[in-house]
């Protein structure tokens, strides 16, 4: 049972870190990777819990990138987190999260909802790792929408009238980053960008020509048709296979059961294969 996509409340997950390893093991887990948006600071926690569970816990980070005018976002995998280049990019990509939320606070305003700066942050359990999913939570609890999924269909959400286009990081310094530091790149849910066919394969060949390592094949909910398409592509790439539930809280957007993925078609070459012996 193995889970390398999922989040604490060091980024936008309801869990802390070792809440997150309990539940996973709980549900079977044997290896598992938390991967919280542009900060490594829940893995050192969530370490110390594995290590008392007996699960295998592999360093992970998800990585907001900017690529062609777009956010899509990379997982990094079984990478050294106290390495330095790593660190200054996490720090770069979170830099501007707070002028986004100013920015996303401005045009609610504009909207007649008033104190979404403060109080997103007063949501937000890491001040360093605020997200947009705090802006929804603090819509929530103002009443301005019923649920998150209202909070992204009418405000937040890309192209909505209170998004803010954001320039992340870029891919190359991405994939470079996470593999100077060791690391595997893998990107993250690629079924969930709306891409065309012509999109994904200028994303994977451009990808792999960068030193990407893998694409999440199961990512969530995703069903036995999809796994076998993403399988397919990763081949035809020459990208290995990762799984992960994306898993922020019960019941969330993203689906999927902490710890428990789908077993992956047989033609993938799994992405865990290739981590450093424990
Ligand atoms: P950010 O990185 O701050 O732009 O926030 C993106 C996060 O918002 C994602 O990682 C998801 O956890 C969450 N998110 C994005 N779209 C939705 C949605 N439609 N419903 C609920 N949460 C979403
Ligand atoms: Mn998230
Ligand atoms: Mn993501
Ligand atoms: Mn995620």
């Amino acid at each position: 049972m193995i889970d390398l996509h999922c989040h604490s409340t060091v980024s936008d997950g309801a869990l802390n870190p070792a809440e997150v390893v309990r539940l996973a093991h709980a549900n079977g887990c044997t290896m598992l990777a938390l991967t919280d948006h542009d900060h490594t600071g829940g893995i050192a926690e969530a370490r110390s819990e594995a290590a008392k569970l007996g699960i295998r816990l592999i360093n992970g980070v998800e990585i907001s990138v900017t690529w062609r005018k777009g956010t899509i976002h990379v997982v990094g995998l079984d990478f050294d987190e106290t390495d330095q280049p790593l660190q200054n990019l996490l720090a770069e990509v979170r830099q501007g999260r707070l002028n986004r939320l100013e920015t996303i606070a401005a045009k609610l305003e504009k909207k007649g909802i008033v104190g979404a700066y403060e109080g997103a942050l007063a949501l937000a359990a890491n001040k360093e790792m605020v997200s947009r999913t705090h802006v929804a939570e603090f819509l929530i609890s103002s009443g301005h929408v019923k649920n998150k999924a209202q909070a992204f269909a009418k405000y937040l959400g890309d192209g909505k009238p209170c998004s803010v286009p954001h320039q992340w990081t870029d891919l190359a310094s991405c994939v470079n980053a996470i593999k100077g530091a060791g690391g595997l790149a893998v990107i993250a849910h690629p079924m969930r960008y709306g891409f065309s066919a012509t999109a994904k394969r200028n994303l994977f060949e451009e990808f792999k020509a960068l030193g990407g390592d893998g694409i999440e094949v199961h990512s969530g909910t995703t069903d036995k048709n999809d796994r076998l398409n993403y399988a397919l592509l990763a081949q035809r790439y020459g990208l290995l296979a990762s799984c992960g539930s994306d898993f922020h809280r019960t019941g969330d957007y993203s689906g999927g059961i902490l710890g428990a993925c789908p077993e992956l078609p047989e033609i993938c070459k799994p992405v865990w294969e290739c981590f450093k012996a424990v």
